[in-house]
């Protein structure tokens, strides 16, 4: 089967005609449809880390933290059927929350 090369229109990345929707590559869909919960994701590690310093239970942080990543993880699943390659997505993003976190710290 042949496929037709386009660019992603937001990454710019060449990709088959057959992986994109929109003109958008997997890779791209994935990052747009978890930005709010990265963005919550980040919000709440600020927030335990802040309790942490003051010695406050952050258990209860803990468990939001764990649940924004499971709803990650669903809303990657929803746009990856496959479960390697989505389990791979999901461990992307929450290397890129690591990252805006450290971002932000680091401001
Ligand atoms: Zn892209």
């Amino acid at each position: 089967m042949s496929s037709i090369l386009i660019f992603c229109r937001d990454c710019g990345k060449q990709v088959p005609s057959s992986q994109t929707r929109d003109g958008l590559c997997v890779e791209c869909r994935v990052r747009r449809s978890v930005a709010d919960l990265r963005n919550e994701h980040a919000r709440l590690w600020r927030k335990r880390e802040r309790y942490r310093s003051q010695n406050a239970n952050v258990e209860q942080i803990g468990r939001q933290i764990a649940r924004v990543e499971d709803r990650m993880g669903q809303r990657i699943k929803e746009l990856v059927s496959n479960e390697r390659e989505a389990t791979d997505y999901l461990r992307k993003e929450l290397e890129a929350a690591r990252g805006q976190r450290y971002n932000i710290r680091g401001v």
